[in-house]
């Protein structure tokens, strides 16, 4: 089969597109990263997911790709909504919170930063070629913003330097948002300052020296606006033109929009091609929050401590997901439709993708077999990976490419007696499905497990007392008809070796196995 098109939904134009690199077969591209003030949560998992498939895919292709993920470790703001925000400095905030726990910010800076690439590898997502921090640009920044100035195109004020929105002819095209729109989201600015010219212009520089990181500039103390962070090290690692930029549905108005803006007015014509946004993640179909009680870190699901009170027993009580079965989760609705995570599609991923792994033990046994016989799954697995390309090709679509894939073990599954020219091809298709999707080994780990030679297994230390709190959620969700989730509780159980025996004085347990 040729190769199929690449296309992809831009933002920009509102049409799902071919992706055409500027170098031929050699995708360029920069990503939003996390701002390093907590763990990360699922949700922003989801957009770093999205980087890394459209990495597979190109990857797939044959192309070669250069990616730039970055690391916000200053100048984001919690009223991240408008224009021109307020509200206190993400970082500064976490430390006066956590403040025992950290030497000064720049350790808060540090851990989180640690703990989200731990994440990052968990989840099976390819590194970056480049993962600059915002802080080590401080310099780059402060010559673009000299720059911006020197061009007519911002200005300082008392209160820092801002970027004037009229002085660029494209402002509000990426969120097609309006002049009144962008006027709304200056309303509740509570850093109003007088000599402002436009009250949509927004800040690249402010002026604080009480901040706690602070650089010194042409305008004082003070530190970088976060909009200016990413057009600077986008360009600066990638030029001023490259193929395509990513990042969350929340960051099209205003951080894009505004990078769009600042680029323009650095480099004289557009710098990116491909705008790729990643629609919010809910949970249990309720945007995830605190306060609902359904916000989950990565980490809460995949290796939940026994005090983690708001993590469901089922959860903590097997000592965690695999965390492919979390990326595997994620992977169940598009980048851009609205996708509601909930705890029986995760047991259900969990499923999957340990048959896909049984499926792996089995062709292993069966290389080292070598039986003879005809090759009777090649064609067929070559098919079915043709179709999982495809569908990654056709805009992401995860859902049909990790179907594909599934036909691609039942194949397997259903061949009584695997020939070693059939386990050859099955090996095959494993290993180029898992490099498109990544749901079937983690690479990180076979490199860990190369060098090393204790299975860790389950943890269950912490198991005994969760049982019957497991036993109860399942007792809960089936008086409230939710039969599925029920059942995968028993499963959970069950694959932690519990049997559960239901008598009519209510469900009772036992040991299968020694633990
Ligand atoms: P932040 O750490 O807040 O800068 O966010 C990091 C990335 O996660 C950004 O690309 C956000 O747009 C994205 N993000 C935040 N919340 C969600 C969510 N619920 N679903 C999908 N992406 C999200
Ligand atoms: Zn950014």
């Amino acid at each position: 089969m040729s190769a199929p098109t690449f296309r992809l939904y831009n933002t920009l134009t509102h049409e799902t597109e071919p992706v055409e690199p500027i170098e031929e077969e050699h995708l360029r591209f920069y990503s939003c990263g996390p701002t390093v003030y907590m763990y990360a949560h699922i949700g922003n998992f989801r957009s770093f997911l999205t980087a890394d498939l459209l990495r597979r895919t190109a990857e797939a292709l044959g192309w070669d790709v250069t990616n730039v993920s970055n690391i916000t470790d200053v100048g984001h703001l919690t009223q991240d909504d408008l224009v021109d925000p307020g509200g206190a400095d993400k970082m500064q905030q976490a430390l006066e919170r956590e403040g025992e726990r950290f030497a000064n910010i720049y350790d808060l800076a540090r851990h989180y930063t640690e703990a989200f690439l731990e994440d990052w590898r968990a989840l099976n997502l390819r590194e970056p070629e480049v993962r600059p921090r915002a802080t080590e640009h401080v310099t780059d920044q402060l010559h673009a913003v000299v720059e911006l100035v020197e061009k007519g195109h911002a200005y300082a004020t008392d209160q820092g330097v801002y970027f004037s929105v009229e002085s660029v002819a494209d402002y509000g095209h990426l969120s097609g948002n309006t002049e009144a729109q962008q006027l709304e989201a200056t309303d509740r600015d509570v850093v109003e300052d007088p000599d402002k010219r436009d009250p949509r212009d927004f800040a690249l520089w402010k002026h604080d020296p009480e901040h706690l990181m602070h650089w010194h500039s042409p305008w004082g103390w003070g530190y970088p606006g976060w909009h200016i962070e990413c057009s600077v090290m986008g360009m600066h690692y990638l030029g001023d033109r490259f193929d395509l930029h990513t990042g969350g549905e929340d960051l099209i108005f205003p951080h894009h929009e505004c990078e769009i803006a600042q680029n323009q007015a650095l480099a004289g014509h557009p710098v990116v091609n491909y705008w790729v946004h990643t629609r919010f993640l809910q949970v249990e179909g309720e945007k995830m929050s605190k306060s609902a009680g359904n916000f989950y870190t990565v980490r809460d699901l995949i290796q939940p401590g026994p005090d983690d009170a708001h993590v469901p027993a089922s959860i903590r009580a097997r000592g965690g997901v695999d965390p492919l079965a979390l990326r595997y989760t994620l992977m169940q609705g598009q980048y851009r439709k609205p996708f509601n995570f909930t705890l029986d599609t995760l047991h259900t991923a969990a499923r999957h993708v340990r048959r896909f792994q049984e499926v792996a033990e089995r062709v292993d046994e069966a290389l080292d077999a070598d039986a003879d016989g005809p090759d009777t799954l090649g064609d067929r697995l070559d098919d079915i990976y043709d179709r999982t390309l495809a569908a990654m090709c056709d805009d992401l679509n995860t859902p049909a490419a990790t179907a594909a894939a599934l036909e691609g073990a039942t194949a397997i599954e259903q061949t009584d007696r695997l020939s070693g020219a059939a386990a050859e091809s099955a090996r095959a298709w494993l290993a180029r499905t898992n490099d498109l999707l990544g749901i079937i080994e983690s690479e990180f780990e076979a490199e860990e497990r190369a060098g090393a030679t204790v299975d860790p297994g389950l943890d269950t230390d912490h198991l005994s007392g969760s049982i019957d709190e497991l036993l109860q959620d399942r007792e809960d969700a089936r008086e409230s008809g939710e039969y599925a989730r029920a059942d995968a509780i028993r499963d959970t159980l069950e694959a932690l070796g519990i049997e559960v025996m239901d008598r009519p004085e209510g469900p009772e347990w036992r040991r299968e196995v020694e633990l």
